[in-house]
């Protein structure tokens, strides 16, 4: 159940916008989904500049369906999220190239909607289909800028949320508010809750979008009688992440608040960088979670314990290779990341239990009220009765669905109509002197008002019985499964084509590997002829791969001046505050 794994990494190429097709920029990118490559050329290449060529998991191109990355790369994850295991998506790429539309997508058109909603789809189905398991499902929704969380759910916006840590759930967001949510209607109302708390309040929301990160996540419990005959809760945890813009960010903004909040967010976006080249790095020993709230908060999706995948997303357009090259770099450098995901088996504080425990003692609330035994009594009454079945059938019913009130609300109008008639009686009784009457019936009054108290008292139990029980998901029967035979079947065949497609993938990038190495191996020279040719062609091959690598440090060395001068002017920027403050 736990092992080593590889973060996944994917490519994803919009198609060229109207605007850029109108500007006439060219294509750069060619994405070869076969292989699973992307290659960028340089617009502005020295001639004999060869392009660049990336492999990744998995690349998708312009014409790529949303359904296509879901079922061949998310599927198994969520998948994984339901048997207990951590699990992230993250997006990354420059504004304007698709990751929105990755993880959320067009939500009015089914063939264009994204990764969450199409893992709300996924995560319901799952458990309506499920067999003796109960679960649980929760949701949140934050949002990082400038360096402060923001609970988009929570109905105070001005609080700051803090990050704490637990020696056994590890990182967590205190006070994040979290819906229980029964079904996927009510998951979507909760995103779009969350959008919409992310949209007010910034006057442009693209340009709030590409500086801040947003952040769903669910929480999945799931309570199951192990073969031990006890039973155990498993808890999956799923992130789902849209990340600020990769750009680096214009510091030469016309407003005053610009360049502080464009270096928050570098900081969040190169803390996360060096964290994943500290992972990679084998020789580092500290890894700079520390050093940024996301990275905080998204350790264990990075080299702990989660799965993890990472969407790239990439502009076809040659204005845009600067940036598709740095993103396409990143993404090259969190394929070597490695996991250790495992699953989360009865941990410590689960909300489902929380919810079991509740239920029986409200249970037993109300049955002390003598509400449920009281039933039990009544309907085995019934059975003895003459005309006996169908009444027996209907109590059956009833006890799952409003038998419990029908119940109290007999046994209350018993009592009720008990005690009017031992007030009639009183007032009838000419024996009494008429102070004790008035007393008598005075007490009787007061009783007649208990008991509408209690009436009271019970029903908010028997409303908060019911609650309580109805977030317990059960398979079969509080999710109605509207999918027939059929539409399972094909679901099956398109997972098996995805998965097909995986392999053929990988296969083909292992043969292209072993064609490199046999290559030596092959060499039997005839003549001295024939071995200075062969040697020469090696020669070509390593000299263009050198040139190649040599390209990269040259570029890599660029790249580290330019930073550096960011870093060095953020620094500035920085002391001259501090003095000033
Ligand atoms: P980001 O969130 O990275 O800033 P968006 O998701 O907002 O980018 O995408 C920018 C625009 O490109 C949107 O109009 C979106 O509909 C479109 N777009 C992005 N990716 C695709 C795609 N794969 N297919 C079709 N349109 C896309
Ligand atoms: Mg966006």
């Amino acid at each position: 159940r736990s092992g080593c794994e590889a973060l996944r990494v994917v490519a994803r190429c919009r198609p060229m916008s109207r605007r850029e097709e109108a500007a006439g920029y060219e294509r750069v990118l060619e994405l070869d989904v076969k292989l699973g490559q992307v290659s960028i050329r340089n617009p502005r290449a020295a001639p004999g500049e060869l392009p660049k060529t990336f492999t990744f998991d998995a690349v998708y191109d312009a014409s790529s369906k949303q359904a296509d990355l879901y079922d061949e790369t998310v599927r198994p994850l969520i998948d994984s999220v339901l048997q207990g295991f951590n699990g992230t998506v993250f997006a990354y790429g420059q504004t304007g190239t698709g990751k929105t539309y990755t993880m959320q997508g067009a939500w009015a058109e089914p063939e264009k909607r994204g990764i969450i909603p199409s893992a709300f789809e996924h995560i319901f189905t799952h458990i309506s289909r499920s067999q003796n398991q109960q679960y649980l499902v929760r949701a949140s929704y934050l949002e990082i800028y400038q360096e402060e969380i923001r609970d988009l759910l929570a109905k105070d916006q001005s609080k700051k949320l803090e990050l704490k840590e637990n020696p056994d759930s590890g990182v967590y967001i205190k006070d994040l508010s979290s819906f229980v949510t029964k079904n996927v209607k009510e998951i979507e109302h909760v995103m779009n809750l969350g959008s919409q708390t992310r949209s007010v309040g910034s006057t442009n929301m693209n340009e709030h979008s590409s500086r801040s990160h947003a952040i769903f996540l669910i929480t999945i419990e799931c309570s199951e009688t192990g073969p031990d005959g006890e039973e155990h809760i498993r808890v999956g945890k799923l992130n789902l992440v849209d990340l600020a813009g990769s750009e680096r960010q214009n510091k030469m903004g016309a407003h005053g608040e610009r360049p502080k909040e464009a270096s928050k967010i570098n900081l969040s976006l190169s803390a996360l960088g060096n964290v994943i080249s500290a992972l990679v790095d084998g020789r580092s020993t500290h890894i700079p979670y520390r050093d940024s709230k996301l990275t905080r908060l998204l350790q264990d999706s990075l080299g702990g314990n989660a799965k993890t995948i990472m969407v790239a997303t990439l502009g076809p357009a040659s204005h845009s290779y600067d940036e598709s090259l740095s993103t396409l770099r990143f993404a090259n450098r969190a394929k070597n990341i490695k996991n250790k995901p495992r699953v989360n088996e009865d941990p410590k504080d689960t909300l489902l239990r929380e919810f079991q425990e509740e239920i029986v003692r409200l249970k037993a609330q109300l049955e002390k009220r003598g509400m449920l035994g009281k039933k039990r009594r009544r309907s085995s009454r019934r059975k003895k009765a003459p005309d006996g079945e169908g009444a027996v059938e209907n109590e059956g019913e009833e006890d799952n669905e409003d038998g419990l009130e029908k119940n109290m609300e007999n046994y209350l109008k018993e009592q009720k109509e008990r005690l009017e008639e031992e007030k009639a009686a009183i007032q009838d009784d000419h024996s009494l002197v008429s102070e004790e009457k008035q007393k008598l019936l005075q007490e009787k009054e007061k009783m007649i008002e208990d008991l509408r108290k209690e009436q009271e008292a019970t029903e908010l139990l028997a409303i908060k019985y019911k609650a309580m029980e109805s977030k317990l998901l059960i398979g079969g029967r509080t999710i109605v499964d509207h999918t027939n035979e059929q539409q399972k079947m094909l679901e099956l065949k398109r997972q098996e084509i995805a998965e097909q497609k995986r392999r053929e993938r990988e296969m083909q990038q292992e043969m292209l590997l072993r064609d490199e190495e046999t290559m030596e191996l092959r060499e039997t020279f005839t003549s001295l002829q024939q071995e200075v040719e062969i040697k020469t062609k090696k020669l070509k091959k390593l000299y263009a791969k050198l040139q190649a690598v040599k390209a990269e440090i040259q570029d890599q060395h660029d790249e580290y001046i330019r930073v550096r001068q960011d870093l060095e002017e953020a620094q500035n920027e920085q002391t001259r505050e501090l003095k000033l403050k």
